[in-house]
């Protein structure tokens, strides 16, 4: 492994990493998705992983990652080899290939905290950090973490929190949106803000959306909302605010479901889906992405009507998926909310 240049202060990480051991040595994660996805041309960063050979069939968020290090011309990038996504193994060759200095981090198989400690302790040596001042960091992101929770409680539970909100600021707790405290003041400022809103109808249709981020997730809450249904689950962006911290850094990344085995997800899902009362779940699946078989374990385990949607490298609905959704919902609608019967699309 690489140690970074300190003077870089900065590291690009491909997913959601134990992020207080980066802070705690001095650093700042930035999750190159999150700017790849709010890079007001995402397009662009897609083209300048095609020019430099990244096949066609190759998804878009590790194409639109590998275009945002050219582009911002990143020193050092943490890539996560176990527990997210195997193209990551690769786009770390290439990043290394061309001059990029590369961390590589893996969550164990499986959810063993024993070996999630020596995992920790690995990145914190190569950082030139401990885990005890990784552990005071997860101490003072504490109150950042439990707003986040109070903003998840105010979406479903109070029905004031839109789902893309819910979805936007969750999915950017990966890195705190490049300043901790920045991003706990505004969610200070959004939680006072949405105390003072009127509850969304109790007639609306309430859906959980499970899988990765989508690429057109903007449109697609606001999609729902103009037909009457509001996501109330987003689930791995809850993950992402480590919703479950336990008693250590390594419970707490013990306890984040995303690294491990869909059943550990499953376990969540159902959990929340039934505390939600979900009348419907949206899945998405990123096109090229191995996660999208998953879909089969999904429809098989989980009781309520599903509609799977695929995303690639449109950022916008297109008619053809707001077709279905519609249809998605009417279906909902005329069956009554809370079913529970098994219906597909
Ligand atoms: S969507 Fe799937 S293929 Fe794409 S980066 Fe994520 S895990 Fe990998």
């Amino acid at each position: 492994m690489i140690r970074p240049d300190r003077n870089t202060k900065t590291i690009g990480i491909t997913t959601t990493i134990p992020s207080e051991v980066l802070l705690a040595a001095g650093y700042q994660p930035v999750d190159l998705n999150n700017v790849f996805i709010a890079d007001s041309n995402p397009e662009r960063l897609i083209n300048i992983a095609e020019r430099d050979g990244f096949p066609l069939n190759c998804c878009s968020w590790i194409k639109g990652i590998y275009g945002v290090c050219k582009e911002r011309r990143l020193d050092t990038v943490l890539c996560v080899t176990t527990g997210d996504c195997s193209n990551t193994i690769m786009l770390m060759e290439v990043l290394k290939h061309k001059g990029f200095n590369t961390i590589d981090f893996a969550y164990p198989p499986q959810p063993d905290m024993k070996r999630m400690q020596e995992a920790l302790q690995s990145l914190a040596d190569t950082l030139g950090t401990t885990l005890e001042a990784a552990s005071r960091v997860r101490d003072e992101l504490r109150a950042c973490r439990s707003l986040l929770m109070k903003l998840d409680e105010l979406t479903w539970k109070e029905g004031v929190v839109s789902g893309f909100e819910n979805h936007l600021w969750l999915v950017n707790s990966s890195d705190l949106n490049g300043d901790r405290h920045e991003y706990q003041r505004g969610l200070q400022t959004l939680l006072a803000e949405c105390r003072k809103r009127p509850p969304y109808p109790k007639d609306w249709l309430r859906l959980a959306y499970i899988g990765v981020p989508p690429v057109y997730a903007q449109d697609l809450h606001k999609f729902l909302e103009g037909n009457s249904a509001r996501v109330v689950f987003n689930e791995i962006q809850r993950q992402f605010a480590m919703p479950d911290p336990g008693n250590s850094l390594a419970e707490q990344y013990t306890r984040y479901t995303y690294p491990y085995s869909i059943h550990h997800r499953l376990r969540d899902i159902t959990g929340e889906m039934e505390k939600r009362h979900v009348d419907g779940v949206i899945h998405y699946v990123q096109a090229f992405c191995h996660r999208g078989i998953g879909d089969i374990v999904f429809r098989g385990s989980i009781d309520l009507p599903i509609l799977t949607l695929e995303g690639n490298d449109e950022f916008f609905l297109s008619q053809h998926v707001k077709t279905r959704i519609e249809a998605f919902i009417d279906m909902l609608q005329r069956n009554g909310k809370h079913s529970r019967k098994a219906l597909s699309i």
